[in-house]
């Protein structure tokens, strides 16, 4: 069995950014050597933050799926292997400007200085440092009213973007999401293991839908600021709890029924 998570509002509360209510599954998880894969749309440098803080060490994949990271090959390497999936960041923004030209009206990271960031998360200092040095993917904050999105997603995917709503901001991205993703993990876990692994994904919005729809099982963690999203699978679970609580229960009733 593999386990693959988001992070915010799912095993992170939305606000506090805890995760002490996930703590018993999480060590459910951990002492039946079950790899949990943590799958945000945080930053590289944000995600090492919270493998180290919740002692994984399990490959992990970044802003919604633009890199998958994996373990070195063999114990000289030291280093993890970079799988990129999504394009550059400059091409993003290149067509995020002629957006703007056109008459959108949003603001992104490239535009929000440290403070504005720390602001629109919650996050301190440090964090939203991290968290602005993306190299796949780029949130934006919507200004336009909501009438206008439909337009705005019709420009970019003309352009060869997508986009999708996570908890705070629109995850706007070249060719990845964490379904295409998940692909790529699970043909590594297969090579590594000689089969391929039960997935069970959990997320709580939109950019989760793709990963979730890819999982043989889906948890969909009840978020504290919209509703579930709408995800086409056989067997989903819904969390009553939301973030972290939920996580936790729907991990216990999972290794349950699997026993
Ligand atoms: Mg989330």
């Amino acid at each position: 069995m593999l386990v693959i998570t988001d992070l915010d509002g799912t095993l992170l509360d939305h606000e506090t950014y805890s995760w002490a209510e996930a703590s018993e599954a999480k060590e459910m998880l951990a002492s039946r050597h079950i790899p949990l894969v943590m799958c945000s749309s945080k930053t590289v440098s944000e995600i090492q933050t919270f493998r180290a803080a919740l002692e994984i060490n399990y490959p992990f994949i970044v802003e919604n799926g633009g890199a998958v990271y994996l373990p070195p090959k063999s114990d000289q390497d030291a280093d993890w292997n970079c799988i990129a999936l999504g394009k550059n960041r400059a091409e993003i923004l290149a067509v995020l400007s002629d957006a703007r030209r056109s008459g959108f009206s949003f603001k992104s990271f490239q535009d929000m200085s440290v403070k504005d960031v720390m602001e629109a998360t919650g996050l301190d200092q440090d964090s939203a440092r991290q968290a602005m040095q993306r190299e796949f993917t780029e949130p934006l904050l919507w200004l336009d009213g909501d009438d206008r999105l439909p337009a705005f997603s019709k420009y970019i995917k003309s352009r060869g973007l997508t986009m999708v709503s996570g908890g705070r901001f629109i995850h706007v991205s070249a060719g990845c999401d964490k379904g295409n993703a998940l692909y790529c993990l699970k043909k590594y876990y297969e090579q590594e293991f000689g089969s391929l692994p039960t997935v069970i994904a959990l997320g709580d919005s939109s950019n989760d839908v793709s990963m979730l729809e890819a999982a043989d099982r889906a948890v969909v963690v009840k978020s504290a600021v919209q509703d579930y999203p709408q995800v086409n699978h056989k067997q989903v679970i819904y969390t009553e709890k939301t973030g972290p609580a939920g996580w936790n229960a729907a991990i216990k009733q999972i290794l349950f029924e699997e026993r």
